[in-house]
C-alpha cells in the first residue's frame, strides 16, 4: 500500500480525456499531477516511546519485529479516507504511531497488550489500514505513547471443516490471500468489498464490513462463526456454530468493536464452494424510485441475486460521460442496475429467470451481460481515481447509510440536500451521486459519492459537508454507518445511534476488558 494514496503504485492511472473534459465543464479545473510532497518532505512528530519500552516490546515479539523508522510509521499514520489522504499531503508535522509491532501469533498479541497496559502505551490494531473513518488514527488517549499493532504475520489458514462449511483464518490475511488459500480447497468466502485487495479478515470482522456480493453471501458479520480475541485481561473465544440460545450473543459485542475491546486474532468463517457458474445481467430503469421498487420486489421475493445494485440518475449519467468510446456506455438514460447470480448452473438459471421476470414487471429493461461484466472488471479501480482527482484540485469522497425501504427516498433526498447546501454554501456546488449496493428484505443501504472543486482548505471544506450529511442521516431515520464503521469520524453521532444508555453499556464493557484504556483510544465510544 502506498503511504499517500490508495493501492500500489502500479495501479495509479492518469485521468482519461473524457474525465478531464467533465471536470473542466463541471468545476472549471484542469487535470494536473498535483505535486504531492515526497516522503522526505513529510515531517512526523517525534516518537515518545522510550528506548526501554522499545527494548521491552522487542523482547515480546523479537527486536526485528519492532519498527521505529519513518517509513513504517508513516505508512500507518492513518487510513484511506479523503481526510487521511489530504493530511498525508501536508508538510506540517503529522501524527504517527511511535512504533509499529508485528506480532507472530495470538500469545504474542496477549503479551503485548498486557505489557502496554502496564506501561501506559496505547495500541491501535492495524489490519489493511483501509479504514475510511479514522479507525487507525494513532491516538494516545491518556497514554504516553501509541503503537500500531500490524497483524500481517497472523496469516495462516489453520483449519477447514468442509463438512460444516467453515474455515479458521488468521486475522492478518488480506482478502486475496484468504481467497487464494481457500481456493486451493475449492472454497470461497464471497466477501468482496471495494477494499478487498488490501483489507484484512480481522479488519472485516472488527468493522462489520459488507462486500459487493452481500445480496448473495451476506455481510461479513453474518459469516463469522467464531472469534478468538486477545484483550489486556487475557483471551476470550466466542461463538458456538451453528447457533446458541445461551444468553445474549457475546460474539456480537466483539464483531464491530473496532479494536476498542480487544484484538481479533483468529476468525472462523462460514465458507462455500467456489461457484460453478456466474450469470451477468444489466438493467435500465426510467428513474431511481422505479428501480428501487424493483430491487425491493426481487429481494422480498427471496430471489437472492449475488450482486444487486442500482445507480441513481446522476451516477448513471456520470458513468456514461466518463465512458471512453472503447469502454462502451452502460446506459444512455435513466438508471443502471447490475445483477449477477452465482452457484450451480440449475440454481443460477432459476434465480436469474425469476429475477428477470420481477425486474421486467417492475419497469426494467434488460441491457444484456456486457455492462455488468464491465462493472465487475473495473470494480477495484475507482479508488485510484480519487487520488488523481485530489491531484487535480477536485474534492472526492464517499459516505454511506441505510434505512428501511419506506424511508429510502426521504433519506436520500435529505442527505443529498445537506451535501449540496453545505458545499454550495462554500462556493463549490457539488455533484452528488448515489447508489444502492446492499439490500435486505426490510431496506437498503445508500452510498453517496461527492465531487466538487477544492477550496484552499479542503479538510475544513469537507468537515462542514460531512457534518451536515451525518446530521441529515441520523435526523432522517438513517444509520450513521451501514458498513464503514464508526472510528473517530462518526463517533460524535454514536449517542444518536445507540442512546445514552447504549453508550454507557459500551463504556462498561470497555472498562472490563481494557481497564487501562489502551485499546484504540478515541474510536467508536463517545
Ligand atoms: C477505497 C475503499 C473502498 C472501501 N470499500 C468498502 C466496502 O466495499 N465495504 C466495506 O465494508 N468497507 C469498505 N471500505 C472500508 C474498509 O476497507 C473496511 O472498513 C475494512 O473492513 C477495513 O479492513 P482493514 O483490514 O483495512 O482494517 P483497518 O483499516 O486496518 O482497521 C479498521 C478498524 O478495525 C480495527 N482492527 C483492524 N484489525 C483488527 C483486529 N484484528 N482486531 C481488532 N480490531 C482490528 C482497527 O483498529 C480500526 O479501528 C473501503 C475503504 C476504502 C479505502
Amino acid at each position: 500500500m502506498q503511504w499517500n494514496a490508495w493501492g500500489v503504485a502500479a495501479g495509479n492511472k492518469p485521468l482519461s480525456p473524457a474525465v478531464g473534459t467533465l471536470l473542466s465543464q463541471a468545476f472549471g479545473v484542469q487535470v494536473s499531477d498535483g505535486g504531492r510532497p515526497s516522503e522526505d518532505a513529510v515531517i512526523l512528530r517525534d516518537s515518545t516511546l522510550t528506548a526501554d519500552h522499545v527494548a521491552g516490546l522487542g523482547e515480546l515479539v523479537g527486536a526485528a519485529n519492532v519498527a521505529t523508522d519513518k517509513s513504517a510509521r508513516l505508512l500507518r499514520a492513518g487510513g484511506k479516507s479523503t481526510f487521511d489522504l489530504l493530511r498525508r499531503r501536508s508538510t506540517d508535522p503529522q501524527n504517527a504511531p511511535d512504533a509499529v509491532l508485528f506480532p507472530a501469533d495470538h500469545d504474542e498479541v496477549v503479551a503485548v497488550l498486557q505489557y502496554c497496559s502496564a506501561n501506559r502505551i496505547a495500541v491501535v490494531p492495524f489490519g489493511g489500514g483501509t479504514s475510511v473513518v479514522g479507525g487507525v488514527d494513532p491516538e494516545r488517549g491518556g497514554s504516553d505513547a501509541a503503537i500500531a499493532l500490524d497483524l500481517r504475520r497472523l496469516n495462516s489458514l489453520s483449519a477447514i471443516d468442509p463438512i460444516s462449511g467453515t474455515a479458521r483464518m488468521g486475522a492478518g490475511l488480506t482478502g486475496p490471500q484468504a481467497e487464494e488459500l481457500l481456493g486451493a480447497h475449492g472454497l470461497s468466502i464471497g466477501h468482496f468489498p471495494q477494499s478487498f485487495q488490501f483489507a484484512s479478515i480481522g479488519g472485516f470482522a472488527a468493522t462489520r464490513s459488507s462486500g459487493q456480493a452481500s445480496a448473495g453471501y451476506g455481510r461479513f458479520d453474518d459469516m463469522v462463526a467464531h472469534l478468538k480475541v486477545a484483550t489486556p485481561r487475557g483471551t476470550i473465544e466466542l461463538g458456538k456454530p451453528p447457533a446458541s440460545a445461551a444468553g445474549p450473543d457475546l460474539r456480537e459485542l466483539f464483531v464491530g468493536s473496532e479494536g476498542a475491546f480487544g484484538v481479533i486474532t483468529e476468525v472462523t468463517l462460514r465458507v462455500h464452494p467456489v461457484a460453478e457458474r456466474t450469470d451477468y445481467q444489466a438493467w435500465s430503469f426510467p428513474d431511481f424510485t422505479t428501480g428501487a421498487a424493483a430491487l425491493r420486489a426481487v429481494v422480498q421475493a427471496g430471489v437472492a441475486p449475488t450482486v444487486l445494485r442500482l445507480s441513481d440518475e446522476a451516477e448513471s449519467g456520470v458513468n456514461l460521460a466518463m465512458a471512453d468510446k472503447a469502454g462502451g456506455a452502460a446506459v444512455t438514460s435513466g438508471c443502471l442496475a447490475i445483477t449477477t447470480f452465482e452457484g450451480t448452473a440449475a440454481h443460477v438459471a432459476s434465480r436469474a429467470a425469476e429475477a428477470s421476470a420481477i425486474l421486467t414487471e417492475n419497469g426494467g429493461t434488460a441491457l444484456g451481460a456486457d455492462p455488468a461484466r464491465q462493472w465487475e472488471h473495473g470494480r477495484f479501480n475507482a479508488p485510484y481515481m480519487r487520488d488523481a482527482l485530489l491531484d487535480s484540485g477536485v474534492l472526492c469522497e464517499t459516505l454511506e447509510t441505510a434505512t428501511t425501504w419506506s424511508n429510502l427516498g426521504t433519506l436520500r433526498g435529505a442527505v443529498t440536500a445537506a451535501l449540496s447546501e453545505a458545499l454550495t454554501g462554500q462556493g463549490t456546488p457539488p455533484l452528488v451521486l448515489c447508489h444502492i449496493s446492499h439490500t435486505y428484505p426490510t431496506g437498503a443501504s445508500l452510498y453517496f459519492t461527492v465531487i466538487c472543486a477544492q477550496k484552499d482548505d479542503p479538510i475544513a471544506q469537507w468537515t462542514v459537508a460531512k457534518r451536515a450529511a451525518s446530521d441529515a442521516m441520523v435526523g432522517n431515520g438513517g444509520t450513521i454507518t451501514h458498513h464503514h464503521a464508526v472510528g473517530s469520524d462518526h463517533r460524535p453521532w454514536m449517542t444518536a445511534e445507540v442512546g445514552d444508555l447504549g453508550v454507557e453499556i459500551l463504556r462498561a464493557v470497555k472498562n472490563v476488558v481494557d481497564p487501562a484504556g489502551i485499546l484504540n483510544p478515541g474510536k467508536l465510544i463517545p
